[in-house]
């Protein structure tokens, strides 16, 4: 297939390797979470008391007193050290989306040089990482670099096994020595709290007697994309920036979608099987694998979680997926677009509200009409849509994700809610100010006496939709593959916070008296308002359709915001920060950090890129294709010595091309010297449009060469190869 050697010697690899070798997988209830410092191992291993304070904890967040910490640390000491850990680590999320770790041994010597094991409760407590490597977002100078780690007992410690070791992760927050929040996780639990204190106040004003601690869900689909690591390796725009800079299309893309839901490969699914193995034993319930539309991309979804917990085990998930793919000889490329024209990856975040004398409050059950406290919150969602679209947008913006959002293959960047017939018809129904019967979702009938008839949904699914209510959640489809979940998680939380805030403030006005017909009256009239105010937000067609983005922006007033460099500075908006303080999440100088971070991050990614693409273009492609030139131009000269009619168009193409290419090289190194800027803003739209064209630049003209160079000198693996071989 290929002729040049080092590809050709990558496929031999690939067509010749040995399987990595593969256990039978253990039953799941030999192996589930037994990593996982879990309640019922606390329960063994604690007194009555301790055990009960850790539970309470555990499941609600009351506060824990120092000695059960103690308590705990001995236990956890002893359990870990019986699984082999002679190290433990606090694990934190810091604002890079990243997880990092900081290991600690065990072990002290003492005089008589004897060695033994220490760790209390003040070591889980507390952690002292050099809080200068992480970004802050100017919260504090370099020299003033003190960062704490702090024990968050809501998650579970779990043991990480390498090779030739264990350590026992301990999750936790990161905080500034003036106390300000230099993580994901901090927010994340502000955020929850928020919205569980807006909720208990609406729960309670619409007459619900008892109402236990509200938690939020997540459950979060991952897409992904797996190529050889033989071909991987030969790509330093995949090694350094997750995805390929160059690339002619392959003749074969996913036109035939012959992929999805298609048989898995042996090869991937011995992978997957190893991934689920080792997530099981971190108590991460993995439930659904599948194909993806893409050649080559894959989806994995674990049953969801309370969010804070489901972040951290989404964090770890991307780190198995990383780490077991190099055991099987997989690059796994979480980009959200590691391949031009081919499907990008998303993470659907899925989310609801709920506890544990409501329920789900995102569940409409059987009579959504007659479910009012699902129409308040279901409302609650619609208003925090429509009045923090351009949040939600912020929260999801990053260069990878700049690919896929709004090209029309991936959700619009013009934040709408979609609510499915059903549901609309009602919220529809409440803004003209009644409420009805409505029709139900029905039996699924096929007249065939084999199948078993079943309960249609309430409502369809709509992919185009960048915010979709699924039945019993909503799914934040438009984040990308990359990123923490924590970032979405807390916007909307926050945002269901503010409007829960709003909607008791509006109850106490419309509510008058306390029977039941009255607080219907009072709930609908409030729900009318809403819909008077933020119904727009509610769209139900095709949102890739342009006369949507035309209605959306001229009609309804909607934003339309296409790259990062137009998202951040949303984190600045007046309401955004009034949101953040008033609900407490974040003060206005830690979400002013954030704006700082993500702009840096989104700065030095374009950067890193742009380096890649004037290298790769000097080093490996310009010498590649003038190397042909140069036979070509050999050939044609010995043509007509013989004087043998040669065609010569190809040479004057490739000179053409070579020529482009090194004239667009150019522009972009005296492009990316440029550094100076009014403002972070104008530096961020800099990235965005100028060096963003000049790379795709240089790329138009280099993939033509990839189309005309000879095979057997084209350096780099094709799109191809990658796609397809594995
Ligand atoms: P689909 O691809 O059809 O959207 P999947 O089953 O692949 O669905 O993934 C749906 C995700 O949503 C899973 O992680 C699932 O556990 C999660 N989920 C289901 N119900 C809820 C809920 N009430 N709240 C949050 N997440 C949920
Ligand atoms: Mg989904």
């Amino acid at each position: 297939m290929s002729g040049n050697d080092s590809r050709e010697q990558a496929i031999f690899q690939i067509t010749n390797r040995e399987p990595t070798p593969v256990r039978k997988r253990k039953s799941l209830d030999k192996i589930w979470a037994t990593d996982v410092f879990t309640l019922n191992k606390m329960e063994d291993a604690l007194s009555k008391k301790d055990y009960k304070a850790m539970k309470a904890t555990m499941e609600t967040g009351a506060a824990l007193d120092p000695q059960v910490a103690d308590a705990v640390a001995l236990a956890m000491k002893d359990w870990a050290i019986s699984k082999g850990a002679d190290y433990f680590s606090h694990i934190f999320y810091p604002l890079t989306g990243a997880t990092a770790e900081k290991h600690d041994g065990f072990i002290i010597s003492e005089s008589n040089g004897k060695a033994i094991t220490e760790f209390n409760g003040s070591l889980l407590i507390k952690g002292e990482p050099d809080g200068s490597s992480f970004p802050n977002g100017g919260i504090r100078q370099t020299n003033a670099a003190r960062g704490y780690t702090a024990w968050d007992p809501t998650s579970p410690a779990y043991i990480l096994e390498t090779r030739n070791g264990s350590t026992l992760c301990i999750p936790s927050v990161f905080i500034s020595w003036t106390g300000e929040s230099l993580d994901k996780k901090v927010p994340l639990l502000r955020s929850n709290a928020a919205m569980n204190e807006a909720a208990t106040k609406v729960l309670k004003k619409v007459g619900e007697k008892e109402v236990a601690p509200l938690n939020s869900s997540c459950g979060a689909e991952q897409e992904y994309f797996l190529v050889d690591s033989n071909f991987a390796n030969m790509r330093p725009d995949l090694l350094l920036a997750g995805r390929t800079l160059f690339g002619a299309p392959s003749a074969k893309g996913q036109e035939f979608d012959d992929h999805y839901f298609g048989a898995i490969a042996t090869r991937v699914q011995e992978y997957m099987q190893a991934v689920e193995e080792k997530l099981y034993r971190l108590g991460i319930p993995a439930k659904t694998r599948h194909n993806e539309v893409a050649p080559g991309q894959f989806e994995i979804a674990p049953y969801y979680e309370a969010a804070n917990v489901a972040a951290d085990h989404q964090q770890m998930l991307m780190t198995v997926l990383k780490n077991t793919a190099k055991e099987h000889g997989f690059a796994c490329l979480l980009h959200e677009k590691p391949f031009a024209g081919i499907n990008g990856s998303g993470k659907h975040v899925n989310w609801s509200v709920g506890n544990a004398t409501q329920g789900n409050l995102l569940d409409p059950g059987s009579k959504p009409n007659e479910n009012l406290n699902f129409l308040l919150f279901c409302g609650a969602v619609i208003r925090g849509v429509h009045k923090f679209g351009p949040l939600l947008r912020a929260v999801i913006a990053s260069a990878g994700n700049d690919h896929r959002l709004g090209a029309n293959e991936a959700p619009p960047a013009i934040l709408s809610v979609y609510l499915g017939s059903q549901i609309e018809e009602i919220f529809n129904m409440i803004a003209k100010g009644k409420l009805d019967g409505i029709d139900e979702g029905g039996l699924m009938d096929l007249g065939l006496s084999q199948i078993i008839p079943f309960e249609k949904d309430s409502g369809d699914r709509n992919r185009t939709s960048p915010f979709a209510f699924t039945g019993n959640r909503f799914e934040f489809r438009a984040v990308g593959s990359e990123q923490s979940v924590a970032g979405p998680l807390i916007a909307m939380n926050t945002m269901l916070a503010d409007s829960l805030n709003w909607i008791a403030a509006e109850l106490d006005k419309t509510v008058k008296g306390k029977s039941s017909s009255a607080v219907r009256e009072g709930i609908i009239k409030v729900l009318k308002k809403l819909m008077k105010q933020h119904g727009v937000a509610v769209f139900g067609g095709d949102g890739y359709s342009e006369e949507w983005h035309k209605e959306a922006v001229e009609k309804r007033g909607l934003l339309n915001i296409p790259t990062t460099a137009d998202a951040l500075p949303h984190l600045k908006d007046k309401e955004v920060v009034k949101l953040f303080k008033d609900t407490g999440v974040l003060s206005p100088v830690e979400l002013a950090s954030r704006f700082e971070v993500y702009a840096e991050q989104y700065i030095l990614k374009i950067d890193v890129e742009a380096k890649l693409v004037v290298s790769m273009a000097k080093k490996i492609i310009y010498p590649a294709a003038s190397r042909y030139l140069a036979d070509l131009a050999l050939a044609a000269s010995s043509a007509s010595e013989l004087g043998v009619d040669f065609d010569s168009s190809l040479i004057k193409s490739i000179g053409k091309n070579i020529k482009g290419m090194m004239k667009a090289v150019a522009k972009l190194e005296k492009a990316m010297a440029k550094d100076k800027f009014r403002s972070e803003a104008a530096h961020l739209q800099y990235c965005a449009k100028d060096i963003r064209s000049l790379m795709d630049e240089v790329r138009g003209y280099a993939d033509a060469l990839e189309e005309e160079v000879a095979d057997d000198m084209w350096p780099l693996p094709t799109y191809q190869e990658m796609l397809f071989i594995k």
